[in-house]
């Protein structure tokens, strides 16, 4: 049945680009031109004569029926509404409506108009998508974000904040950000790095943890500027990195030291030989360098009766036994097994033959524990060498200390030889 459109007299509602629509009875009796485009009819057929129900979306029917009715039969205005639709091609929208009571033809009605908020719905879900990813990302990040403004007060900091330093988030916001730094010079080097470069990569520094415990800090960060260009903090992240600076740390002890007797390796004792010889050529007074290869008498026999780890204890005591005797600016190292080189600064052959007799002697006198009640004394045979104004490389040096070792094993070990 062919169902006119009411009101035809009003023909200004056709020039009207806000929608504007008639409900009668819970049908659609009148549609200006507007909202027959919004809903995408090709003829007013469409539309006029069907219930509002084949339009609303399924689950927005019972809402924006009770408002229809409201209008309709206790004469009030609902404030604008939002719910979604179908259009007649089948298309979703999401239309903002307000509603009114209407008379017509001594039937009670509703007068409503809409807008259509399709794209606004669509502009808040993704920001508010967006506000979920990024409240996700700061939820599971390892690292700390975080955001101050000019005065250098907290204004943001993610929640791994906690897992790093200790206090949660809301304890942070509102404090100085230099609060926490151990040392406030630290922070000031920080900012004014980021004021001169406008951002700072892996920028070193400390904080202090709520339990006071000190960590190290890797700081990616950069300056915000407002509209008016005028600086207004910084933002940023930093990650705990006392980890790896430890193992740094321990990595370096690891190319340094002995792992057994706690004395430089072989490799840094040759380093200090070969940087003060080249010190030494540097100068035009040559101060004299000597240099005292120690090797321990019939080692062998420690290790052969007692075992290895009798034989390690005996290397650490005789360790210390020559740490006692030197002085202080000599350098002492362990080359390897039972063979050690000790850097005699500022001493020339007659001195250094005196620290090797001191230390040949201590050793001699020493007491060492093998097992339980039993001990024995070991001697320990001294290869000395001066370095020469030609010497530019420890190779020749320790060659000459080699022989004289050599020698002193020769005539019968525990002395020292040139
Ligand atoms: P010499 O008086 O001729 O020097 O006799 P020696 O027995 O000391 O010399 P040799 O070079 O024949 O033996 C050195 C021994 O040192 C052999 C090896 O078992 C021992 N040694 C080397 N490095 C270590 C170590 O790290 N721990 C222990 N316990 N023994 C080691
Ligand atoms: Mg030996
Ligand atoms: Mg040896």
């Amino acid at each position: 049945m062919h169902v006119p459109r009411l009101i035809p007299e009003a023909a200004w509602l056709e020039q009207l680009s806000a929608s504007v629509i008639v409900i009668i009875d819970g049908k659609l009796r009148y549609a200006n031109a507007a909202a027959l485009c919004l809903l995408q009819a090709e003829s007013p057929d469409e539309v006029i004569g069907h219930a509002v129900t084949d339009f609303i979306h399924p689950l927005d029917v019972s809402r924006v029926l009770a408002r229809i009715r409201r209008a309709q039969s206790e004469a009030v205005t609902n404030p604008a509404t939002e719910f979604r639709i179908y259009t007649c091609r089948r298309r979703l929208l999401v239309l903002a409506m307000t509603s009114t009571h209407f008379e017509h033809g001594g039937q009670a009605g509703v007068l409503a108009t809409f807008l259509d908020m399709s794209e606004r719905a669509a502009m808040e879900t993704r920001l508010r998508e967006t506000d979920e990813n990024f409240q996700r990302m700061m939820n599971t990040m390892q690292d700390v974000f975080y955001r101050t403004d000019a005065q250098g007060i907290t204004r943001y900091v993610c929640p791994a904040v906690k897992n790093v330093l200790g206090y949660e988030a809301q304890e942070i916001i509102g404090l100085p950000a230099g609060a926490f730094y151990p040392d406030p010079s630290e922070r000031e080097a920080l900012i004014a790095a980021i004021r001169q470069h406008g951002a700072v990569h892996d920028f070193p520094g400390r904080m202090r943890r709520k339990d006071g415990a000190i960590i190290d800090i890797s700081i990616s960060t950069h300056a915000l500027f407002d509209e008016q260009g005028q600086y207004a903090g910084v933002e940023g992240i930093w990650r705990d990195i006392t980890e790896r600076k430890r193992m740094e740390r321990e990595l370096e002890r690891l190319a340094t030291y002995d792992t057994l007797t706690g004395l430089l390796n072989r490799r840094c004792i040759i380093e200090q030989l070969e940087q003060a010889l080249m010190q030494r050529a540097d100068r035009r007074a040559q101060r004299p360098l000597a240099v005292l290869l120690l090797d321990l008498d019939h080692f062998k026999r420690v290790n052969d009766g007692h075992g290895h780890a009798v034989g390690d204890r005996v290397l650490r005591q005789f360790a210390d036994v020559v740490l006692a005797q030197k002085r202080a600016p000599d350098v002492f190292g362990r080359l390897g097994g039972e063979e050690f080189l000790l850097l005699l600064h500022d001493a020339d052959e007659a001195t250094a033959r005196q620290v090797g007799e001191r230390i040949r002697q201590a050793v001699e006198s020493t007491l060492i524990a093998l097992a339980p009640g039993e001990t024995t004394r070991l001697t320990v045979s001294v290869g000395l060498a001066q370095a020469d104004p030609a010497d530019r490389s420890p190779s020749a040096v320790l060659e000459r200390a080699d022989r004289a070792l050599y020698k002193a094993k020769h005539r019968g070990r525990n002395c020292v030889c040139a």
